[in-house]
């Protein structure tokens, strides 16, 4: 039996090189539904190409163009954050791949997981924001949740058939675009120059992510939730070569790593895989062509973002739901030229200091916590203008 699969995101970067995936593996995987934002053309191309019975299109103003593409094939065009959802719970579905980007994607990963879907998440702020929830909702309805996340790939792969206690998880760092820029520099950086990521092509609000580090403290609150783990038993190291995609360490001392090149088509077809990997030829690795793998501290100094998101999982309910909350409305302003690189982190400190805290938040709690969060930043930004 093929896994029917509805992928979230389709358009994007992970989207993209899951529909790879597909594509390498036609016996395996068939596509139900596809959803995007707004790039309709290269979601009819999708929706042809691979042969799906339903399309979501998040920007309404886009939805008539896509249906008059789609005009001449039996496939169903819908619009709106219901048909999303209603998108995911269809009895057509088996596993949901999650690669939205930002809070839009916790919704549709409570759906998910509401209609007892398996799901391959890419989605890291779906357990940023809600990963107490998320992760008590899917324990009790038994949904998998399969990291999609290079480094929460790596640490699965190193815990599968593994029953001793974990003394630590390692989560590795590239560095960013900005890794050589002196912290007194990081204020005139343009996007152009955040947007050059040194090992991987991904979106752009990642990619930035990953220059102020705000991503990699999304990661350590990602590993939290997925493998129950203390903030003081996650440790971050830089490693600028990326081939070391995270490591555990057991309490005998051993220490267990996954390497490779950096392909999110690994870990994402072992998300949908697994227990079983993926045969892919063409991926080899050459030690001698990487003779040099180093490792170091984060600046933790130049990169406040990281303690910040430390500080956040500490503080638990919803002060990472507001750090992401802000983080994306600056990371927003940052692209569109509005504001400064530093004042992506300082927006986030300015949410913090000021948005209402919810120590067990609902659904609706999280909503309001993201919206109040949001409105900070704005605040924030508008007075620096
Ligand atoms: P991207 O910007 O390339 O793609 C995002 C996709 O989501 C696009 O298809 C876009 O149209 C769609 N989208 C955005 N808002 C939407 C909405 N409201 N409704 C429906 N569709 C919407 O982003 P990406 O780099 O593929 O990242 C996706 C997620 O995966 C993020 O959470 C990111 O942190 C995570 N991730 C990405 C990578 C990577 O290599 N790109 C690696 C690890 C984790
Ligand atoms: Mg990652």
């Amino acid at each position: 039996m093929k896994q029917r699969l509805s992928i979230l995101g389709s358009t994007g970067s992970i989207g993209v090189q899951t529909l790879d995936i597909v594509a390498e593996n036609p016996d395996l995987f068939e596509v139900t539904s596809l959803a995007a934002g707004s790039n309709w053309q290269r979601l009819a191309e999708q929706a042809v190409r691979f042969d799906a019975d339903c399309v979501v299109i998040a920007d309404t103003s886009k939805y008539e163009a896509l249906k008059s593409a789609l005009a001449p094939y039996p496939i169903k065009v819908f619009t709106g954050e219901e048909s999303l959802r209603q998108m995911v719970r269809s009895s057509e579905v088996d596993v949901v791949v999650n690669a939205l980007v930002g809070y839009a994607g916790l919704h549709p990963t409570v759906a998910a997981i509401e209609a007892g879907k398996k799901i391959a998440l890419a989605n890291k702020e779906t357990l940023v924001v809600g990963g107490d929830l998320v992760m008590r909702m899917a324990a009790e309805r038994k949904v998998p949740i399969m990291p999609i996340d290079s480094e929460h790939s790596a640490i699965f792969q190193c815990l599968a058939g593994e029953c001793s206690p974990v003394r630590r998880l390692i989560i590795t760092c590239s560095g960013g675009a900005l890794r050589d820029v002196p912290a007194e520099k990081l204020a005139d950086v343009t996007p152009e120059q955040a947007l050059k990521h040194p090992q991987w092509s991904m979106g752009a609000k990642i990619t930035i992510d990953s220059a102020t580090l705000v991503n990699k403290g999304f990661e350590v609150i990602e590993a939290h939730w997925l493998f129950g783990i203390g903030g003081d038993r996650i440790s971050v190291l830089v490693h600028p070569q990326s081939i070391v995609h995270s490591m555990v360490e057991f309490d005998d001392g051993a220490i267990k790593a996954q390497l490779g090149t950096p392909d999110m088509r690994m870990p994402i077809s072992y998300a949908l895989m697994f227990p079983r990997r993926a045969s892919r030829p063409q991926e080899r690795f050459s030690f001698l062509d990487h003779p040099m793998l180093t490792f170091a501290e984060p600046d933790r100094a130049k990169y406040p973002a990281l303690d910040i998101a430390y500080d956040c999982m500490r503080r638990g309910g919803t002060a990472a739901c507001v750090m992401n909350g802000a983080n994306e409305v600056a990371v927003a302003a940052f692209l569109g030229g509005r504001c400064r690189f530093t004042d992506i982190t300082a927006s986030i400190e300015y949410a913090l200091e000021r948005a209402a805290f919810v120590a067990s938040p609902t659904l609706d709690d999280y909503a309001a916590s993201n919206a109040e969060s949001r409105a900070l930043a704005e605040e924030y930004l508008a007075s620096r203008r």
